[in-house]
C-alpha cells in the first residue's frame, strides 16, 4: 500500500486514525466501507482483485488488520471473531504433547479454555506467578513451546517483566504470547519488547464503546503470521465487516481515550488509598503498587483498571456495587462507561484460584471517561456507611 511510506514515520495519534484507512479508490469516501459481502466476481477463474470469499479475505477486516498491526509496529494483523477465538489460534499452533507456561493470573476465559478444552487434546498448562522471570523460567521443560503472559493480570493487576521474559524465551525459541488487552498498544507494545505475538479482546479498549465483540492478533513472525493466517480461514472465526468497521471507528479516539482513562484512574486510586472502608488498593500508576517502577519502564500510562479489597468483605462487596449510580454493575471493561465488578459473587467462576481472585471483598473497576469529580461522588456515596 502506498501510504505505508509515511506510516513508518507517524506517531500512534495519527497511526490510530490513517493506518490501513486510505480513502476508498472508487468514491472517495474517508470513512472504510462496510464490504458487506460473501464473495467477490471473478472475471476469469482466478482472475480477481485479490478477494475471493470473505471467510479468506474481506476489505474491511484487511483495513482494522492493517491499523491494528501498525498500533504494535508490526508488519501483520489478523482479526477474530473475539478475544478467545484469538486466543484459541494461538493453541492451535502447538500439537498434542506440547507444554505451555501461562500466568497463574489469567482471564478465567482463557484458563477454561486450556483446561477445559485443550488439555483434552494433550496440550500440558503451568500456571505460575508470571511477575517472578525466575518463576517462568523454572517451568521450562523440553516439551515447552509457548509462554503466556497477561499483563497487567486480571483481576490482580500484576505486571509481568515482557522485556525479560522475551529473553527468556528467545534463549530457548519459544513463543512468547502476550494478552495486552488490559494496556491496549496505546500504553504497552509488547512486540517493541521481544514478544513474539501479541493478542487482542478488542471487545475492550481498542473498541472502546461497548458494542463490539472481537479480537486481533499482531505479529512480526512471517512463519507465525502464515500459519495464523491458514488457521483463521481453515477455522473461520472471523469478524464480519460491520463488526471491523465497529472496532476501526473506536482505534480512531484510542490514544485519547486513554489518556483519559489512565488520569480518571490515577485520581481515583488515590481517593480509594485514603478511605477508610477500602482495605488495600492495586493500581500499576500507584507508588504502593509493588512493581510501580517496572510499570514506569513498560508503559506509557497505567491504564483505566483498578482493584480493590473491602474491609467489610463479601457483605461490603455485594452492597457496594449495588449502590453507585454512574459505575454500572456489569462485567467486562475497556468502554467509555464507568463499569463496577464483584469478581467473587461474578465472573471468577473460571479462574485458577489465585488469591486475589478469591478474596471476597475484592471490587473490580474499569474507569471510563466521565468527569473525575462525577466518578469519585458516586464512589464516595457508596462507601458511606460500609
Ligand atoms: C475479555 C478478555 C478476553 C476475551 O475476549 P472476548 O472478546 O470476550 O472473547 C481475553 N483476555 C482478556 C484480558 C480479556 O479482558
Amino acid at each position: 500500500m502506498t501510504e505505508q511510506v509515511d506510516e513508518q514515520r507517524w506517531q500512534l495519534e495519527t497511526l490510530a486514525i490513517h493506518a490501513g484507512q486510505a480513502p476508498d479508490p472508487a468514491t472517495g469516501a474517508i470513512m472504510t466501507p462496510v464490504y458487506q459481502t460473501s464473495t467477490y466476481v471473478q472475471a476469469a477463474p482466478g482472475d480477481h482483485k485479490g478477494y475471493e470469499y470473505s471467510r479468506t479475505d474481506n476489505p474491511t477486516r484487511q483495513a482494522l488488520e492493517d491499523c491494528l498491526a501498525a498500533l504494535e509496529g508490526a508488519p501483520y494483523g489478523l482479526a477474530f471473531s473475539s478475544g478467545m477465538a484469538a486466543t484459541d489460534m494461538v493453541f492451535k499452533l502447538l500439537q498434542a504433547g506440547d507444554h505451555v507456561i501461562a500466568g497463574n493470573d489469567v482471564y478465567g476465559g482463557t484458563f477454561r479454555l486450556a483446561d477445559k478444552v485443550w488439555r483434552r487434546f494433550g496440550l500440558e498448562f503451568s500456571w505460575v506467578d508470571t511477575a517472578n522471570p525466575d518463576a517462568v523460567r523454572a517451568a521450562i521443560t523440553p516439551a515447552t513451546r509457548l509462554i503466556w503472559l497477561e499483563t497487567p493480570t486480571n483481576p490482580g493487576l500484576m505486571l509481568a517483566d515482557i522485556a525479560a521474559i522475551a529473553n527468556i524465551a528467545q534463549a530457548r525459541g519459544l513463543i512468547l504470547a502476550v494478552d495486552n488487552t488490559f494496556a491496549s498498544p496505546a500504553l504497552q507494545q509488547p512486540l517493541k519488547l521481544g514478544a513474539t505475538l501479541s493478542l487482542h479482546s478488542t471487545t475492550k479498549y481498542l473498541g472502546g464503546h461497548s458494542d463490539v465483540v472481537g479480537g486481533a492478533i499482531l505479529t512480526r513472525d512471517d512463519d507465525l503470521y502464515r500459519q495464523l493466517k491458514f488457521l483463521q480461514n481453515a477455522a473461520g472465526a472471523v469478524p464480519g465487516p460491520w463488526d471491523c468497521f465497529l472496532v476501526l471507528r473506536g482505534v480512531k479516539t484510542l490514544p485519547l481515550r486513554m489518556e483519559r482513562h489512565s488520569a480518571n484512574a490515577l485520581r481515583v486510586a488515590r481517593f480509594l488509598e485514603d478511605h477508610p472502608a477500602v482495605e488495600r488498593v492495586m493500581y500499576p500508576g500507584l507508588e504502593s503498587h509493588p512493581q510501580h517502577d517496572l510499570a514506569r519502564r513498560q508503559m506509557r500510562n497505567f491504564g483505566g483498571m483498578i482493584s480493590l479489597i473491602l474491609r467489610g468483605g463479601a457483605d461490603a462487596g455485594q452492597q457496594f456495587v449495588t449502590r453507585t449510580r454512574l459505575f454500572a454493575l456489569a462485567e467486562s471493561l475497556g468502554g467509555v462507561e464507568s463499569l463496577i465488578e464483584h469478581p467473587y459473587s461474578m465472573t471468577h467462576a473460571s479462574t485458577t484460584a489465585s488469591d486475589i481472585a478469591v478474596n471476597p471483598g475484592l471490587i473490580r473497576l474499569s474507569v471510563g471517561v466521565e468527569h473525575v469529580d462525577d466518578l469519585i461522588d458516586d464512589l464516595r456515596a457508596a462507601l458511606t456507611g460500609l
